[in-house]
C-alpha cells in the first residue's frame, strides 16, 4: 500500500473550521486506500504568542524551558487533528516528537534531527491507524530525553525527514499559497507558482528568505532523495510544485526565482586591526555562539585599521553584538555597533553559474530604481543585495520585472 506523509502549516490548522477541512482532505486520501503520516504546524500565530508569553514573564527565557513551551502548540494542533479524524470515522492517532521517535542533538532553539526510530508509527501505520505528528520538535538524545524544537519553520524538515526514514512513496507540504512562486506572491503580485524547482535553487531561495519552505527540509530531501511537493491546502486543484533533483540537462538561461529578507541585522565593527588571524577571532565566537554570517564586507584599511561589517539574520542580531563586544579586547577593536534598518533582495537560477551579465542586469535595475546597494554577497547560482529596508518590497517587485518572472518559461 502507497505511503503518503502530508504536512500541514500553521495558517492551514488556525481554527476548528481549517482543522475539519484538513480532516476531510486526509479522509478522502485515506479513503482512495492511501496509508498516512500527517505532520501539523501550531495553530495560527500560536508559536508567536507563546514567545511573547515567555517574554512577558521574563526578558530571557531560558532555551530548554522556551523548547518544552514552543512544543506545545504543534502538540495542541496534532490532538484536535485526530479528533477531527475520529468524526470522518477514521482511527487516528496523534503523536508528540518523542513519541514518534524524533531524536535530535541538545541545541535548544535550532536541534538538528539525529534519526527517527520509526518502529511506533510503522506500529500504528500496520495497525490501520492514520497518524499525526507534531512537527518542530523531538526529543534530545542524551537519557535526559530533553525536548527540543528544530528552530522556526522546522516542521517542514520534519516532514521531510519522516519520509526519508519511512521510505514513503510521496512528501506533500500543504500550505498557504499554491506552490512555490517565482517571488513571494504577498508582495509581488505578478508571481508565478513554479511547475517544478531543483534542491539546489530551492535551497538558495529558502536560505535567502522564501519562507515557504525550511532550509533544512530542502537539504534532507536532497540527501536522501526525497521529492516534495509543496501545494495550496485550499485550492485543491492548483498543482502546485515538486521540489526535486535538477531534471533537465540544459539549464534554461534564467532567474528562477527572487527571494528577500524584510529585515537583516547588521554589524558593524571599527577600528579592527589588519592582521592575519583577525577574522578568524572575530568570527570563531560567532559560529560558537551559533551566528550563522551571511555577507561579509572588510573595508579598506587606512594606517593599519580597518572595519568590518557583515549580516546576520534580525533575530541573531542582540546575540551577535553581545558575542562580539565580549570578543573585542582580545580583537584590538575599537567598538561594535548593530542596526537592522536593512533587507535583502536575491536572484536565484542555475542557469546563472554559467553566463555573466547578471549581476550587471541586477545591479542597473536596482539602481534605476534609486536602490542604493550596501552590500553584495554571491554564490555560483545566486546574487544577494542588502538593501534599505524601505526599499526591499520595490526592489523585489522591479527585478521580477527586469528578469521577466512573469512571462512563464
Ligand atoms: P506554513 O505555515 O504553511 O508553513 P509559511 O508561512 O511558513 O507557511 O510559508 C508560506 C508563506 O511563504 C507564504 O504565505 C508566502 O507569503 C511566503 N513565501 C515567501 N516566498 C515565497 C515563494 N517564493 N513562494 C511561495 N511563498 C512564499
Ligand atoms: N510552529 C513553528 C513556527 O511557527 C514551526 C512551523 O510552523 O513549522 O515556526
Ligand atoms: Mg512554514
Amino acid at each position: 500500500m502507497v505511503l503518503v506523509v502530508q504536512k500541514f502549516g500553521g495558517s492551514s490548522v488556525a481554527d476548528a473550521e481549517r482543522i475539519r477541512h484538513v480532516a476531510r482532505r486526509i479522509a478522502a486520501r485515506a479513503a482512495g486506500g492511501t496509508r498516512l503520516v500527517a505532520v501539523v504546524s501550531a495553530m495560527g500565530s500560536r508559536t508567536d504568542e507563546l514567545i511573547a508569553l515567555a517574554t512577558e514573564v521574563t526578558v530571557d527565557p531560558r532555551p530548554r524551558e522556551l523548547d518544552v513551551l514552543l512544543s506545545t502548540g504543534e502538540v495542541v494542533s496534532s490532538t484536535l487533528l485526530s479528533m477531527a479524524l475520529h468524526d470522518h470515522g477514521l482511527d487516528a492517532v496523534s503523536l508528540t516528537g518523542q513519541q514518534a521517535g524524533i531524536r535530535t542533538d541538545a541545541v535548544f532553539g535550532r536541534a538538528r534531527i539525529a534519526g527517527i526510530e520509526t518502529a511506533r508509527i510503522e506500529r500504528e501505520l500496520a495497525s490501520g491507524r492514520v497518524v499525526i505528528v507534531a512537527g518542530f520538535q523531538g526529543v534530545s538524545e542524551s537519557e535526559d530525553l530533553d525536548v527540543t524544537t528544530l528552530g522556526r519553520g522546522g516542521s517542514d524538515t520534519t516532514a521531510v525527514a519522516l519520509a526519508a526514514a519511512l521510505g514513503a512513496d510521496a512528501c506533500e507540504v500543504y500550505t498557504d499559497v499554491a506552490g512555490i512562486y517565482t517571488a513571494d506572491p504577498r508582495i509581488c503580485a505578478d508571481a508565478r507558482a513554479l511547475g517544478d524547482i531543483g534542491y539546489d535553487e530551492m535551497l538558495e531561495l529558502a536560505t535567502t528568505g522564501a519562507r515557504v519552505m525550511h532550509a533544512r527540509a530542502v537539504e534532507v530531501g536532497s540527501l536522501y532523495g526525497v521529492e516534495v511537493r509543496v501545494a495550496s491546502t485550499f485550492d485543491e486543484q492548483a498543482p502546485g510544485t515538486l521540489i526535486r533533483g535538477e531534471a533537465v540537462m540544459e539549464q534554461s538561461n534564467k532567474v528562477r526565482g527572487i527571494a528577500h529578507q524584510s529585515r537583516v541585522g547588521r554589524v558593524t565593527v571599527r577600528g579592527v586591526p589588519d592582521r592575519p588571524g583577525i577574522a578568524a577571532r572575530l568570527f570563531s565566537p560567532l559560529a560558537e555562539a551559533g551566528v550563522s554570517v551571511d555577507t561579509i564586507v572588510q573595508n579598506v584599511s587606512t594606517e593599519q585599521l580597518t572595519d568590518m561589517t557583515f549580516t546576520v539574520a534580525s533575530g541573531d542580531l542582540s546575540r551577535a553584538l553581545r558575542t562580539v563586544e565580549a570578543a573585542l579586547p582580545e580583537l584590538g577593536a575599537a567598538a561594535v555597533v548593530g542596526d537592522s534598518d536593512v533587507g535583502s533582495v536575491s536572484i536565484v537560477g542555475t542557469g546563472m553559474a554559467s553566463s555573466p551579465g547578471y549581476a550587471a542586469a541586477m545591479f542597473e535595475t536596482l539602481y534605476t530604481h534609486g536602490v542604493n546597494i550596501e552590500l553584495i554577497s554571491t554564490s555560483e547560482i545566486r546574487i544577494t543585495c542588502v538593501v534599505d529596508a524601505e526599499k526591499v518590497n520595490e526592489a523585489v517587485r522591479a527585478l521580477h520585472e527586469a528578469f521577466e518572472l512573469d512571462q512563464g518559461e
